[in-house]
């Protein structure tokens, strides 16, 4: 087992990585910025390494602070959590070529799956559904590109070959706007991503957004853990997930489920990972994959009992997974909500002290953050000060105990979204099960007008 680690990360998934460590007997180290020295897991860890200033730039994402961090520290590992430099393949790569081990797959894997179209050819070749699309980076030649626009049928959706973030995505309604799309598409992802190359896909019109968790080891087990439905969006960013999708037959996820596993077999993938696909009229198609922990995999550690991120460490340990796909017993619902520190009505973030935190209990709910009564949200970072998570033996059990979750939850000082949860909590749609990925922004539309 890994003896020591460094914690590359911050916020409520660098506590969470800290508590696992312990459990397994390793000693967490935890690298922070200025801005993050009250930081819970910073309190909690035994080594604490700062490592530059409050910009993301010159801290986490900081390559070479981080691993002179690990350096100083003798840690023989590194996790990189979620976010960051979690899907950086360079980052990986010195990180393994240094000496220590990254708490992810290879350098390579990173690669090809960070590449959306490189992604989605491995995908095709291993029998896994995609969209239906360019099949490739877009080309120069403007005719070439309407060809293609036409072939795959209006609307079109053009996407970032190296995107992310659900940034720098345009739709394209028919033929009259799509050369100028495509150079915006172009000059934003270039901007961006230091990467202008774009592609194209089908705009699919009212999808929702179904993704499977994976876990694989060293040693050619791979096991699926199921789905979880991530529908409830705004601007591409999830807002509610669950676990596992309404209305998903045990024979579809069994079917997406076997493709997603020899899709990692095929690509020598270890750890845990998501394949994400789009869900309309009863079919999946692939989008891409994220090769990390990710923010909403508490719903799946709910439902299937597995700890990924126990497991995670494991795995980089070179432990064997310790079970088979027969053995993955799924049990009950999990709802997750995201809380942020932000305005309920214009999503501005609201950074600043937590004057009073009480966070809810009681069976089958769980609280992963790292605030406390005193804490200082910096404004420097992402606005999730953290996630609530509700499991119930069912869909309505679960929506039961996050409603009343949600009534005990008190964070004062700062604003946040705690009350958009309340309410999507009661709506009819999302009460019913299975909305598509605009449901939410159709709800907002009416609720702030
Ligand atoms: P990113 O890596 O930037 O998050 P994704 O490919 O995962 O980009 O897409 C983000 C979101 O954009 C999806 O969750 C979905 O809401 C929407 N989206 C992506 N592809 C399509 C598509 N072909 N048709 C309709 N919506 C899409």
């Amino acid at each position: 087992m890994i003896e020591k680690l460094l914690i590359a990360n911050r916020g409520e998934i660098a506590l969470r990585i800290l508590r696992a460590c312990r459990e397994l007997g390793i000693q967490p180290v935890a690298a922070y910025s200025a801005a993050d020295r009250d930081l819970k897991h910073v309190l909690l860890a035994d080594e604490a390494v700062c490592i530059g200033p409050a910009s993301a730039t010159g801290s986490y994402l900081n390559m070479a602070a981080l691993m002179s961090a690990a350096e100083v520290t003798n840690c023989t590992a590194i996790h990189p959590g979620y976010g960051f430099l979690s899907e950086n393949a360079d980052f990986a790569e010195s990180v393994e070529r240094s000496g220590f081990i990254f708490v992810g797959p290879t350098a390579d894997v990173i690669r090809i799956m960070g590449d959306k179209t490189a992604a989605i050819a491995e995908m095709k070749a291993a029998g896994v559904p995609c969209v239906p699309g360019s099949d490739g980076v877009l080309p120069d030649d403007e005719d070439q590109i309407r060809a293609i626009a036409q072939r795959v049928g209006y609307p079109v959706l053009i996407k970032a070959a190296a995107g992310g973030g659900g940034r720098g995505m345009h739709v394209v309604q028919s033929e009259a706007s799509l050369i100028s799309s495509v150079n915006l598409a172009r000059q934003e992802a270039a901007a961006a991503f230091g990467n202008g190359a774009v592609f194209l896909e089908k705009f699919l019109q009212t999808p929702r957004h179904i993704e499977f968790q994976v876990l694989a080891d060293n040693h050619g087990n791979v096991v699926h853990l199921g789905e979880r439905d991530c529908s409830l969006q705004r601007r591409h960013q999830k807002v509610v997930e669950e676990c596992p999708a309404p209305g998903i037959t045990e024979a579809q996820r069994e079917e997406i489920g076997s493709l997603c596993v020899e899709a990692c077999k095929r690509i020598g993938y270890r750890g845990a990972g998501t394949f994400e696909f789009l869900y309309e009229n009863g079919s999946f198609y692939f989008i891409e994959m994220n090769t990390r922990i990710q923010v909403e995999h508490p719903v799946t550690e709910m439902v299937s009992g597995v700890d990924l991120v126990r497991a995670q460490l494991r795995v980089a340990s070179g432990e064997p997974l310790g079970f088979t796909q027969d053995d993955v017993c799924m049990r009950g619902h999990a709802i997750e909500c995201r809380v942020n520190a932000e305005h309920p009505r214009s999503f501005v973030p609201s950074p600043g002290e937590i004057r009073m935190y009480h966070p809810p209990g009681g069976p089958g709910i769980r609280v992963d953050s790292h605030l406390y009564s005193g804490y200082r949200v910096p404004p420097h970072y992402d606005s999730m000060v953290g996630k609530l998570i509700a499991h119930g033996d069912t869909r309505e059990s679960a929506l039961a105990r996050m409603r009343q979750a949600l009534s005990e939850m008190v964070v004062e000082g700062i604003q946040t979204n705690l009350e958009l949860h309340q309410q999507i909590m009661v709506d009819p749609g999302f009460v019913a099960g299975g909305v598509h990925i605009h449901h939410l922004e159709t709800l907002l539309r009416q609720w702030l007008d």
